[in-house]
């Protein structure tokens, strides 16, 4: 059955033309956005004497609104108007006009910790995110034909984005909230960081709760010089010593900040290891409790290790990688530079790295002390069991998720909404299930169709206004176009949206392989031509600046464009998008044919962009690799290829010779024909339909970020109100990824 309007755009236009009761106000501050009633009943989860909520640490949360914006979409249907207070117009105009963008994110962490914060506030699981706020960013792309990824300075003004608050000192209300967290020298003197406190509010979908985000800006007059230096930039590389800096202006905030806002919570998430040092500082904290003032002079090692014992009942945490680079290890001279000898002691008895003698290994310090360690998938969860056997026995699964409010596009939600037989999707994408009612719904194929050459145009227009500007750009600029298209003269550098198109895109680094499908540039030439099959790849992503191999994958996959080309009489075009954000992440996964990644297995712990095209309806082309060992389902959504039998931590190599090429390119090229043949061939389209339709069945009930969160709130093990229990309970019955 197919509505007349969407039917969420009916409820916000009949109930809620008035946003005056949308500004709330506490001690810390004025928010918009939520009504009194939900900022009180948020702060007082967070502040409540059963301690049921959780802190989420996080080096990056990734949120653009250019891609989820429900307070945005909510004034986008209201009246404001001239009788409306002043504060109310301030705060329209800059929501509706404001910068969209918040540059605290790398990637796929960041986009992660996003994503989970959205499903906490949509689920209302209490929560409260602490992550940095860094000034300059993470860098901007730009790219250039002969020298590759350029990176320049991502600068952005936190203090006129919307959603994003100086919190208030309540005893000083014209002064802004500050915190100190010590750092000792060499001789245990301590010199004092300061932050300023910004919240940002990770609002729901209907505007009934939130989770405040904390981004420390140490970046302050107060704060020493050489700490401002270092928290410009997110994963700043001038030194291991920046780096070090950075991991404990986070960790060692936590405390402080539970303490000047009084938090309550018996739960401490670590998303990745990165905000360890809490650890520590947790660790002191309880012995100075049982033991008093000298704990650090009069604590036996016995007496640490039970401390640590003590506070492991309070940690959760997520390892997100067995990539080697991951995992931070700093030398024990930058430690004992930075922070208190005590500190050190904890470090040798908890995390004495086993390779190398001078360092600490922060990895396995959380490892230690946790009460719960999660892989972020099933394969990952076998892998991290092999990589630290000595902590196999409490390592578990959940598998990642994706927010599907936020990467689903306005096309697709439209027609998702049109169908009663998914009626609801927007809060429980378990409902998902049901499409399975319409693969013989010829009106659903046909919308479904219909919404996708949409999301198809989108992408291709915005690429094709790309290689003019940058033709343009080219006479006015120093900068060679990134692609060898925008050379091209007449019709022939334009992109056509009928053409099969794949897409790629993800950070830059070697165990990606992001050139694994051009290994045998004649191969994939002839399966072209031979079947004159037209076909779009479009890539994109970043490669960290310090990342020399995987900036030059980047440069390689420029270098092909022009071969390519050629060797295709023009069919086969490849294009380099610069400048990957979630906006040009959520345009290519709802717009391309089908999504590439071709990881070396088994070393993508989870990739999340895939998750993202099946709530899209796009079928997948993967190794067997992270979530799509379990998404694949024998082929019915997509197609897998490359090496797949068992893992040994042998295949944990990341060296150029061990990274099967050869083996894998082959594969590919063995199903390539295939696929454009159900694609192209009108016999066999609708089986490629049906695959679409088999990824809204299979995929989206499982691999979101509601069901994710819903098995972490059971790690968390917190007493929640009745509803929402009985909400989350029902979202873990659809699957356990800890099998
Ligand atoms: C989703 C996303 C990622 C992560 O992609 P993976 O497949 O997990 O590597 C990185 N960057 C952006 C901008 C994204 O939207």
């Amino acid at each position: 059955m197919l509505f007349l309007q969407e039917p969420h755009l009916i409820i916000i236009t009949l109930f809620e033309k008035k946003m005056n009761k949308y500004i709330a106000t506490n001690r810390w501050g004025t928010f918009f956005g939520v009504t009194q009633k939900t900022l009180d009943t948020v702060w007082n989860n967070l502040t409540s004497p059963n301690g049921a909520s959780v802190i989420y640490i996080s080096m990056e949360i990734g949120a653009d609104r250019d891609v989820y914006h429900p307070i945005k979409s909510r004034l986008q249907h209201s009246d404001i108007d001239k009788n409306s207070t002043n504060l109310l117009r301030h705060y329209s105009k800059l929501f509706l006009n404001g910068p969209e963008k918040i540059p605290n994110y790398g990637g796929g962490l960041g986009i992660l910790a996003g994503d989970t914060l959205k499903s906490f506030a949509d689920l209302k699981i209490p929560a409260i995110a602490v992550s940095l706020l860094y000034r300059k960013g993470y860098f901007s792309q730009l790219v250039d034909s002969r020298l590759g990824q350029i990176s320049t300075a991502a600068d952005w003004t936190p203090e006129n984005t919307p959603s994003l608050y100086l919190m208030k000192n309540p005893d000083f209300p014209e002064l802004p909230l500050e915190i100190e967290v010590p750092f000792y020298d060499e001789e245990d003197r301590e010199i004092l960081a300061r932050a300023r406190l910004w919240l940002k509010m990770e609002v729901s979908s209907n505007l009934d709760f939130f989770i405040p985000e904390i981004l420390l800006d140490y970046s302050i007059p107060s704060s020493p010089e050489w700490i401002r230096q270092v928290s410009q930039r997110l994963y700043d590389s001038i030194s291991d010593q920046a780096k070090a800096v950075q991991r404990r202006l986070l960790g060692a905030s936590i405390i402080t900040i539970k303490k000047t806002l009084g938090l309550t919570s018996q739960t401490i998430h670590l998303n990745e290891q990165h905000g360890v040092v809490v650890v520590l500082n947790l660790i002191a904290e309880w012995l100075e409790t049982q033991i008093g003032d000298n704990y650090q002079i009069k604590a036996t090692d016995k007496d640490i290790l039970d401390a640590a014992d003590a506070v492991a009942k309070h940690i959760v945490f997520t390892i997100h990688t067995p990539v080697k680079a991951g995992h931070d290890r700093f030398n024990k001279s930058i430690i004992s530079r930075i922070g208190h000898a005590f500190c050190g002691r904890i470090l040798h008895l908890l995390a004495q790295d086993e390779e190398n003698p001078n360092q600490f290994n922060f990895t396995k310090l959380a490892m230690h002390v946790n009460r719960s360690v999660n892989s972020v998938s099933r394969l990952h969860k076998e892998v991290t069991q092999k990589q630290f056997p000595q902590f196999a026995r409490k390592i578990t699964a959940i598998t990642n998720g994706v927010h599907h409010l936020t990467w689903i596009s306005d096309a697709k939600a439209a027609l998702y909404d049109s169908f009663s037989e998914l009626k609801n999707w927007r809060e429980d994408p378990a409902v998902f299930v049901n499409a399975g009612l319409l693969f013989t719904s010829e009106d659903f194929r046909e919308n479904l169709e219909r919404a996708w050459k949409e999301d198809t145009k989108r992408l291709i227009d915005y690429i094709n206004d790309m290689l003019s500007l940058h033709r343009k750009q080219m006479h006015e600029t120093w900068i060679d176009p990134p692609n060898y298209l925008s050379n091209l003269d007449g019709g022939a550098q334009e992109l056509r949206p009928d053409v099969y198109t794949i897409g790629f895109a993800r950070r830059f680094s070697t165990y990606k392989r992001a050139d694994l499908i051009f290994d045998d540039m004649d191969r994939l030439a002839d399966i072209i031509v031979s079947n004159n099959f037209p076909v779009n790849f479009i890539y994109a992503g970043k490669a960290h600046p310090s990342d020399e191999p995987g900036k030059s994958i980047i440069k390689l996959v420029l270098d092909l464009q022009d071969d390519l080309y050629i060797k295709t009489n023009g069919l086969a075009k490849l294009i380099f998008i610069p400048g990957y954000d979630m906006n040009i992440a959520k345009m290519m996964v709802s717009g391309v044919h089908a999504w590439l990644n071709s990881p070396k297995r088994p070393l993508e712990a989870s990739g999340t962009s895939g998750m993202k095209a099946a709530m899209n309806g796009v079928p997948n082309i993967s190794t067997l690799d992270g979530w799509w060992v379990e998404g694949y389902h024998e082929g019915k959504t997509g197609w897998k290829f490359g090496y797949e039998a068992d893992i040994d931590t042998a295949c944990l190599s990341e060296a150029p010779s061990t990274l099967l090429y050869e083996q894998d390119s082959t594969s590919f090229y063995e199903i390539f024909p295939k696929i454009l043949e159900t694609f192209y061939d009108v016999q066999l389209h609708a089986q490629y339909i049906d695959k679409c339709i088999y990824n809204l069945q299979l995929n989206c009930p499982i691999f979101n970020t509601h069901r994710m969160a819903a098995e972490y709130a059971d790690r968390y093990n917190m007493h929640l109100p009745d509803p929402v229990a009985k909400r989350l309970q029902k979202l873990r019955r659809i699957y356990q990824s800890d099998l």
